[in-house]
């Protein structure tokens, strides 16, 4: 399956026409069911803070391990807790097919870099909303992993988009809130017209 990079969370999209995509009938049924459990848009849980995790028990793993599974069938590349009705400070990601789901909880953006990219971004909670997000190019990001232990990330490219992606999830932020203004009208029309808005 071909990789598009240009659409964080939700890279392979079932009907934005895109030749290259042809998923079976058993892909699509997963997709719809896991789409069916993520938050979407028009909820205020989407637009609120989430709070930073202190219990690092086996609870938290299930619900890490329960968003990995999620984001996968959704075919997304990140989830954030917000989507999942946890207002809590996790996210789990996955930019390359076929590399491990990575986990970053409480993650803290420590520096991002001056050089920008503008590309267009999608959301699992915002069906058919493609919008064009300027965002820095590079970042490092402090965060703990599902058992406590602290991570420093240093993320480029896709990695380093979704990862802001998913950490403004965290702060009640979505990809509209940043969209430039003709592209957010757009969305908002279309999001009406799926009685999301
Ligand atoms: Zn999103």
């Amino acid at each position: 399956m071909a990789c598009d990079h240009d659409h964080p969370e939700q890279p392979l999209e079932a009907d934005d026409g895109r030749p290259d995509v042809a998923l079976d009938p058993e892909t699509l049924a997963r997709r719809e069911a896991a789409l069916r459990q993520i938050v979407q848009f028009g909820d205020p849980v989407l637009k609120s803070r989430a709070l930073p995790v202190s219990d690092f028990d086996g609870a938290l793993h299930d619900e890490l391990e329960r968003m990995g599974r999620l984001m996968s069938d959704a075919l997304g590349i990140g989830l954030a807790g917000n989507q999942v009705g946890l207002l809590k400070r996790l996210l789990v990601y996955r930019v390359d097919e076929d590399g491990p789901v990575q986990v970053l909880v409480n993650p803290e953006l420590e520096w991002s870099s001056k050089e920008t990219e503008v590309l267009e971004e999608g959301c699992l909670s915002l069906p058919r909303v493609h919008v064009d997000i300027e965002r820095p190019l590079h970042v490092r990001v402090r965060a703990r992993d599902a058992a406590g232990e602290e991570v420093l990330v240093e993320a480029s490219g896709l990695e380093a988009r979704v990862i802001q992606h998913e950490v403004d999830h965290l702060d009640g932020i979505l990809i509209l809130d940043r969209a430039p203004r003709d592209q957010r009208r757009e969305a908002m029309r279309a999001l009406r017209e799926l009685d999301l808005a």
